[in-house]
């Protein structure tokens, strides 16, 4: 299994899907074999697996798709991806992404851009664009990305394969880079809902390195058809306007066939999503400018030398960080000082908690909430890259639910022709917080 990914890696390398090819490989192959031998079970056995350039895994670079961590190496492993491990998974690579997470088509990488397998002049989606182009090209059958606004479901619905983002709590966070942890949680992608399931029952569970972990013991399960009757479904009402007709297409057809297996559909109001992309983008950046803090040249990775500390601090920050990340760290930190944290960052958070009470009025109605996971199939390369509010724009089905902590998985449900090429689109179910299983359960029923 090893011998086949490494061989689909290295055929697959014009996608740039990866930032690095894990040189411990092939002797945690053995180890695991060394295990088979002696007679342990292991549910993942041999399994090869990607995680994203976030996720320490000892030994392996961690860059973040930054310069600044260009040659740091992790000297330990975080939990989600220990846990894999253990279970008998071999980790072959480090996916690429957006530069610290901070975007939503891998373009902002130090590595370079990853392509889409689907047409390789569109963007694969962000941040998690390595880890969903990895499984869309078929280099590993599941991936490990981390989602803060949207970065596992978006770049699933775009490459056309499974994403989950777990309730803040269930995947333990401990030893994944953080980006705003008020809202981070490692998420798996894979091509079928039972794939997610294998991984959801290894990595969930509370961890004593993460004090926001929860004690909710896994309990995954695949679906059938039967799953669905009598689910009761709200679809929504803020995401029907602004898709394109493909997206539009695919919702109306998702909705058609959760009707004929049995379940009711009925339309919901979510009033506060239409200030939810301001209300994230005024959390996730004073959070960032904070944890990023950490990154100054004097204990992790990369120092550009200076006459002083100052002046070494600031040149290993300014040529370190790439454009999007300086310009968050900036936002942030204007967001939170004195004057203005009334003005921005309090009133973000009176939209979350209001946010979060129109999501459990909705749940006393219905058990799952859908929209499309992204408002557009997979588009052009370069395409956004100069106007940072269209590319925030992208995230607007997918960050409340980071928000409200709730579980969110986006299944690919059809396609879009653009100029010839059959685009994937996802649709994105939301359910109320711990009841990730129900997610998983229907996405098997419609399979
Ligand atoms: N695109 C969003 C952002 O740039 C979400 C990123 C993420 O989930 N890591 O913040």
């Amino acid at each position: 299994l090893l011998d086949v990914a490494l061989a689909r890696v290295q055929a697959a390398a014009p996608l740039n899907a990866l930032v690095s090819v894990n040189p411990h490989a092939a002797q945690d192959a053995a180890g695991v074999a060394a295990r088979v031998d002696a007679g342990e079970t292991l549910p993942l056995a041999g399994l090869p697996i990607i995680v994203k350039d976030n996720i320490n895994v000892t030994g392996t670079r961690t860059t973040c798709g930054s310069r600044i961590l260009d040659r740091y190496v992790s000297p330990y492993t975080a939990t989600a991806a220990r846990r894999l491990q253990d279970a008998g998974a071999v980790i072959i690579g480090k996916a690429n992404m957006d530069e610290f997470a901070m975007g939503s088509s891998t373009e902002s990488s130090a590595s370079g851009p990853t392509l889409n397998p689907w047409d390789p002049a569109r963007v694969p989606g962000g941040s998690s664009g390595g880890s969903a182009a990895a499984v869309a090209a078929g280099l590993t059958a599941v991936a490990l990305g981390s989602d803060t606004g949207g970065s596992v479901r978006q770049p699933a619905a775009l490459c056309g394969v499974y994403g989950l983002k777990p309730t803040y709590g269930r995947v333990s966070r401990f030893g994944l880079v953080a980006y705003a942890s008020s809202l981070d949680q490692i998420g798996p992608l894979a091509h079928r809902a039972e794939d997610l399931a294998l991984l959801m029952n290894v990595m969930a569970g509370h961890d004593p390195h993460d004090p926001t972990s929860l004690d909710a013991p896994p309990a995954f399960r695949t679906g059938t058809p039967d799953d669905l009757r009598g689910l009761r479904v709200g679809v929504i009402r803020e995401s029907l306007d602004g898709n394109t007709a493909g997206v539009t297409a695919t919702l109306t057809a998702t909705l058609d066939a959760l009707h004929s297996a049995g379940a009711t559909v009925q339309e919901i109001s979510v009033p506060q999503l239409r200030y939810a992309i301001a209300a994230y983008y005024l959390i996730a950046m004073p959070e960032a400018s904070s944890n990023l803090a950490r990154f100054d040249g004097m204990v992790y990775g990369h120092r550009e030398p200076g006459s002083d500390v100052t002046a070494s601090m600031t040149l290993t920050r300014e040529r370190g960080f790439g454009r999007e990340v300086q310009r968050r760290i900036m936002i942030g930190t204007y967001a939170l000082s004195s004057g203005y944290y009334d003005a921005y960052y309090s009133r973000a958070m009176k939209i979350r908690r209001r946010l979060a009470d129109s999501f459990t009025a909705a749940f006393a109605h219905v058990d799952v909430l859908v929209t499309p996971t992204s408002p557009f199939p997979a588009f052009r390369r370069g395409e956004k890259t100069s106007d940072p509010l269209a590319m925030y724009a992208a995230d607007v089905d997918t960050v409340a639910v980071n928000l409200t902590g709730l579980p969110a998985l986006s299944v690919p449900m059809g396609f879009e022709t653009v100029d010839g090429t059959a685009l994937p689109v996802g649709i994105q179910f939301i359910a109320p917080a711990l009841n990730d299983e129900l997610l998983l359960r229907v996405a098997g029923g419609l399979e």
